[in-house]
């Protein structure tokens, strides 16, 4: 373990949280994400193997990564998906493995989960009308999303439900999502839309912020009670007296919470980013093909913790002022 462990960055910040993106590729289409074709997978060497991520976890972990989220594309698109988490599961100083899915592929793998002491699953569901589930994901799996999440319910593992809010597509079923709290103990979180949608484009208004969310549930629901939030939330959470679950909004395109960041992504293609916003910091991917070492790559990381942007605005500069504005998908990304 290296005696320094967490690494702070460059804004007092520490660094315990990886988001790691193990494929690109994902079964369903959702427009907020991806165009309906024309979308270039990486090719298979791209994209790090098992035994490439499975060291940069590792050392990771060393340098205090106390957390690994497992999202894509859709993780379970990507065959032997449980074999790396086993091995990863064994990892000392890792105390918790969190998959983001959206729950078409999970249902036969729960069982291995819970064995595997899986901290948490944030489930993707942006709709609870199966027409319009189709028309936002553009395929037809509702039916298996709801089975998943019917099974989660009664699994050990604690989960989440994150959707999307987006003006004409969804906005109906705000209210419906948020009943799901009076039966379920769960958490549904209403994220502000991102531009991260493959095509570019769709970065300057957002209709459905944070503010109109929460106005919205108010409205609703008047006496809406807001709960403490942990040190690094990118939630603000809240609880209908009565209801089991607990409802979250996450100010995803508005940036209120950079100041707690403690997260850094790996893409699907070997890349780390230190902020969601940035356009890639460091390909992780290069230096380890090209043969270097472990202390190496601490060094690497290091230096790169070191410069990390004060919040997604500034990450965002940067990238316009080298003319590199967003036009990713969060598919290679992973949210
Ligand atoms: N396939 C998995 C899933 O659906 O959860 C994991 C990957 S997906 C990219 C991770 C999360 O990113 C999902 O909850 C998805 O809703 C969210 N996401 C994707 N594009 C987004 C966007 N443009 N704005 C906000 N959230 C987005």
């Amino acid at each position: 373990m290296d005696n320094e462990a967490p690494i702070y960055d460059n804004h007092g910040r520490p660094i315990t949280y990886l988001r790691l993106s193990v494929t690109d590729r994902c079964n369903l289409r959702c427009k907020y994400c991806m165009p309906a074709a024309g979308i270039n997978f990486l090719p298979r060497e791209e994209i790090l193997s098992y035994e490439e991520l499975e060291r940069i976890v590792r050392i990771l972990v060393d340098l205090g990564i106390s957390k690994v989220r497992i999202t894509g594309g859709e993780p379970f698109v990507r065959n032997d998906l449980i074999d790396f988490l086993e091995q990863i599961s064994r990892l000392e100083g890792l105390e918790k493995i969190a998959l983001t899915t959206n729950g078409t592929l999970l249902a036969p793998h729960i069982p291995t989960l819970e064995e595997l002491g899986i901290s948490s699953i944030n489930l993707s569901l942006d709709s609870l009308d199966r027409k319009r589930f189709e028309e936002i994901t553009r395929r037809d799996q509702f039916k298996k999303v709801m089975e998943t999440f019917h099974l989660l319910t009664e699994s050990s593992i604690p989960f989440k439900i994150n959707a999307v809010v987006m003006e004409n597509q969804n906005t109906e079923d705000i209210i419906p999502l948020a009943e799901l709290t009076r039966d379920y103990a769960v958490s549904v979180r209403f994220i502000e839309e991102m531009p991260f949608n493959g095509e570019g484009g769709n970065d300057s208004v957002l209709t459905w912020t944070h503010d109109k969310i929460l106005d919205h549930l108010k409205d609703y629901y008047p006496d809406l009670e807001q709960m403490q939030a942990g040190p690094h939330s990118t939630s603000t959470n809240y609880k209908v007296p009565g209801y089991r679950g607990k409802l979250g909004i996450i100010a995803a395109f508005s940036r209120t919470f950079c100041g707690t960041c403690n997260r850094i992504r790996i893409d699907a293609q070997g890349t780390l980013k230190t902020c969601l916003y940035d356009s890639g910091v460091l390909s992780i991917k290069k230096f380890i093909r090209d043969g270097a070492t472990d202390a190496e790559i601490i060094k690497l990381f290091r230096h790169t913790f070191a410069n990390r942007a004060k919040d997604g605005f500034e990450a965002e500069q940067r990238r316009k002022e080298n003319h590199n504005p967003i036009r990713e998908s969060m598919s290679l990304i992973g949210g």
